[in-house]
């Protein structure tokens, strides 16, 4: 039946109608929020280049977190800030380094929040790379060994989920095999399965303090032109013992998104990456986009692509417009 017995915008002349017909929702409880946690006490440090985003110390940070769980959303994900940095990254598996500590005190304080730890050795190394450094090569059976150490520290101090973000090979079975060994075998492991080399990190290095000293980490992150390859890293990491798959970024791999959803039963998470959140932000700033429209129509855009869970800088702005 063509036109003019059929009229699609019949289905969209009002919002109730637009509303029960809608194939995506967004709900907070889809959300997972990142946060910085660093030394110190009473510190909440606004990070010029993510506006409304925070370096915070343990003590202000639980307080966020408690409002951050008042509005529904599932979790955070904490990256961390060390006192110090050196060339084994010790700070990244100290069992009272800063992370570990901000982990204990929101299990004790703020009881009903998953608190998800990101596990990489970039923010505790003292040239800013993901792995142990051997001249300008980034080793990778070497690294497994603290990245699994980390894991298993964070593990103790009470985190719901690890989530190894470095992309060296075999991390997700050298992790899962230490925290079995200690007990852990009920912590699931959120992998940063397929992570892109993006540009779009940029302000993320200022937040996490982590830009490499020298060179990048195009030798183990995934180069932006590949999608198949992103099938290999997904089949590595589930044979591994991967519990969730991540892409990171978000908004410009919809595509592998899909791709994922369509061939893998695992829960999907995407990560909308400071760059993503950064740009929206500051094309609000000057009037050029509408950012409350635009921030919900690139979850959204997410949502539709297959994620079942998105981690992003928007989570309490946003779910204060879906409430
Ligand atoms: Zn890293």
């Amino acid at each position: 039946m063509a036109f003019p017995a059929t009229r699609p915008r019949r289905l969209r002349m009002s919002e109730i109608v637009r509303k029960m017909v809608r194939e995506t929702r967004l709900s907070p409880d889809q959300f997972i929020y990142p946060m910085f946690v660093c030394p110190g006490e009473g510190i909440k440090k606004e990070i010029s280049s993510m506006p409304g985003n925070y370096h915070w110390s343990v003590d202000t940070l639980v307080e966020e977190v408690r409002s951050v769980k008042s509005l529904g959303i599932s979790g955070i994900m904490l990256f961390g800030i060390p006192e110090r940095k050196d060339d084994r990254a010790t700070s990244a598996y100290d069992d009272h380094g800063v992370v570990q500590e901000a982990v204990r005190a929101l299990k004790r304080e703020v009881p009903g929040i998953l608190v998800i730890t990101d596990v990489c050795l970039c923010e505790y190394t003292a040239n800013g790379h993901c792995g142990l450094v051997k001249g300008e090569e980034i080793l990778n059976d070497e690294s497994l060994e603290l990245l699994a150490l980390s894991a298993l520290s964070h593990a103790k101090a009470g985190a719901d989920l690890v989530a190894p973000s470095d992309m060296m090979d075999g991390r997700v079975g050298a992790i899962r095999t230490l925290l079995d060994k200690n007990g852990f075998q009920n912590v699931p492991i959120l992998s940063y399965a397929v992570k892109y080399a993006s540009g779009y990190y940029g302000p993320f290095r200022e937040a996490a303090d982590s830009a490499p000293a020298f060179g990048d980490r195009r030798s183990h992150q995934m180069d932006p032109a590949n999608a198949r390859e992103a099938l290999r890293e997904v089949d590595l990491d589930i044979e591994e013992g991967a519990d969730i798959l991540m892409v990171k970024p978000a908004g410009p791999y919809l595509d592998i998104i899909r791709m994922l959803r369509d061939r893998y039963t695992h829960p999907l998470a995407a990560y909308q990456v400071s760059g993503e959140y950064s740009a929206l932000v500051a094309a609000g700033q000057l009037g050029w986009l509408d950012l409350e429209r635009t921030m919900l129509e690139s979850l959204t855009g997410i949502r539709r692509a297959g994620a079942d869970i998105i981690l992003t800088y928007f989570a309490k702005d946003a779910a204060r417009l879906l409430s």
